[in-house]
């Protein structure tokens, strides 16, 4: 009898009723903008910047509307000018280098390795092309951090990094995101916290803090933030500041803070579906898994593997073969951008130069999501599949 998986790869978990309670009692005031609070009430969304400093060991934190707008609002709050070059991922997705276009600013691709990550020697020579480097830690990988600092203080350039899938993990113990200047994520439904929409922006620089406050809409009422620097320094930056508004309300704040005091164990069950899949796909003929390096903690909310050197008819192939057995996989060769899997050749507002190492692993990246409601079992499922379908088409390869 042929397997056939009847789950779904697009079903998160329900929010926890804690935080459904909170959301009930938010709509019940009627005070949903974070600035709407009555006498000394502190709001869901500063007690949520609060909270989120402190797990991630820094003094300030932000919460937005989106993780694109939090990347964005971190660019110009280092300083990138319409014009500039910032340099970023050729292999990560849409928001990123759309946040980059956003400011007027230009993106500049790095090369992508094996391994998934940012090519460091790439990184080395394109270093003296921009003051920035807007670093994604794509589908969770992350690169020698220690040495892109090393190359990044050498070269003068400030590090915001893009944590949308790293919102939990760690390189060397260190949490993602407070090794470059800014971190930002995003608790967009498909990210490690949900609440359809938003996004976090953190740093250790008062300045750059208060800058982004400013950007965001604070209205001048930053003395109600918890996480934020002192009036002092909001008085350099406030005049000269633009209001580009982005908060978020009290309504997602709400649904968030329960979710934020769980993430840890929900990190922990992604990463334990990871590894069930991952030990059920080592070993495919023609197939590659990606090796982690011992630096890393990841959080294994999705799933790549490698075919390398397939020519496209046969991973395509792969792919219709495991959709009818009810596996959705992505292949980011495509050469159209297709729902969340998109290309740096299909950002046509930014300059293409070749990449052909990016085009390699790209020619040959599957990709699979893991949501929370796929048990262990589920997941060897998945993992049989995909081994039973690459396995056939591998061996009647020619
Ligand atoms: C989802 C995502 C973001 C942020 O996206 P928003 O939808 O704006 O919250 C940023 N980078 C990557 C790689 C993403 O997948």
């Amino acid at each position: 009898m042929t397997e056939v998986f009847k789950g779904s790869f697009t079903q998160q978990e329900p929010i926890p009723e804690e935080g459904i309670e909170a959301a009930l009692a938010v709509m019940r005031s009627g005070r949903l903008h974070r600035y709407n609070t009555a006498g000394d009430e502190v709001s869901e969304v500063a007690l949520l910047e609060q909270e989120f400093a402190a797990r991630m060991g820094v003094p300030y934190a932000l919460a937005v509307a989106s993780g694109g707008y939090a990347m964005a609002t971190a660019l110009r709050a280092v300083g990138v000018k319409p014009g500039d070059k910032v340099l970023s991922n050729a292999f990560t997705l849409a928001p990123v280098p759309g946040a980059i276009a956003s400011l007027g600013a230009v993106p500049v691709h790095v090369e992508v390795t094996e391994a998934l990550t940012l090519d460091l020697d790439d990184l080395a020579a394109k270093a003296d092309q921009a003051r920035v480097l807007l670093l994604s830690h794509m589908r969770g990988h992350i690169c020698d951090m220690d040495r892109l600092m090393e190359i990044c203080e050498g070269a003068g350039v400030t590090v915001v990094e893009d944590c949308a899938h790293t919102m939990g993990a760690k390189w060397r113990g260190q949490w993602s995101g407070t090794h470059g200047h800014v971190g930002c994520f995003s608790t967009q439904t498909y990210k490690h916290m949900n609440s359809g929409e938003g996004g976090f922006l953190i740093t250790r620089d008062a300045e750059a803090m208060a800058r982004a406050v400013v950007l965001s809409g604070s209205y001048m009422l930053y003395e109600r933030h918890l996480a934020a620097p002192g009036p002092e320094v909001f008085e350099r930056v406030k005049y000269d500041t633009p209001n580009i508004s982005g908060r978020m309300d009290n309504l997602r704040a709400a649904i968030l803070r329960p979710q934020l005091a769980r993430l840890e164990a929900q990190c922990a069950a992604w990463t334990a579906r990871y590894a069930v899949v991952e030990e059920g796909l080592r070993g495919t003929p023609g197939l590659q898994v990606i090796e982690r390096p011992p630096q890393e903690s990841h959080v294994g909310s999705s799933i790549q593997f490698l075919a390398p050197d397939w020519p496209a008819a046969r991973i395509e192939a792969l792919v219709a073969r495991c959709a009818a057995r009810g596996v959705e996989l992505k292949w980011f060769g495509a050469p159209e951008p297709v729902g969340f899997t998109s290309r740096y050749d299909s950002w046509r507002y930014a300059p293409v130069a070749p990449l052909p190492r990016t085009d390699r692993v790209l020619a040959g990246l599957l990709d699979m999501r893991l949501p929370l409601t796929f048990s262990l079992d589920d997941c060897a499922t998945l993992a049989r599949i995909i081994r039973a379908e690459a396995g056939a088409l591998f061996q009647a390869r020619e």
